[in-house]
């Protein structure tokens, strides 16, 4: 058995008159992640760990923003069809830690939700998969409040 990593990276912008979406569940707040899916930029982070773990490219090969079946889709779809993938080549998730960077709102107490959408998607124990969160101490477009950023580490193994 071999074990492999992925990193993935992921920003959105925020804007009024969208729906803020983190972590497969839909956020309260007055400005939303703008996107040609639903911008879930913390799914994005995840779906680019997955396949990077595999040496399978990048989201944006696999759904592009220019095709209209992936417009204001749910990410966890996306998440779903990258888990498909890596399953399907032969690897097999141990673990996921990820960061959020955001300045508002709070989303410690949403956390449980999130880790229990992704665990869903992904068959997995809700301990497995680690969300951190952090502001950016007022510096950046994160503490201008002007986007959200995540990042996702995973490690996996390989039956082959
Ligand atoms: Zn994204």
């Amino acid at each position: 058995m071999s074990f492999r990593i992925g990193s993935g990276i992921d920003f959105h912008q925020l804007i009024t008159g969208r729906n803020l979406w983190i972590g497969g569940i839909s956020i309260p707040h007055y400005k939303g992640a703008l996107g040609h899916s639903d911008a879930d930029v913390l799914l994005h982070a995840i779906c680019d760990a997955m396949l990077g773990a595999a040496c399978l490219g990048d989201i944006g090969i696999h759904f592009p923003d220019t095709s209209d079946e992936f417009k204001n889709i749910d990410s966890k779809i996306l998440l779903q069809k990258c888990f498909q993938l890596i399953t399907n080549a032969g690897y097999k998730i141990i673990n996921i830690d990820s960061t959020l960077c955001l300045k508002e709102p709070k989303i410690k107490s949403y956390i449980p939700q999130m880790q229990q959408a992704i665990a869903d998607v992904l068959l997995l124990q809700t301990t497995a998969i680690s969300i951190k969160a952090t502001t950016t101490e007022k510096m950046g477009f994160v503490g201008r409040e002007e986007g959200v950023s995540a990042y996702a580490v995973i490690l996996v193994t390989s039956s082959n």
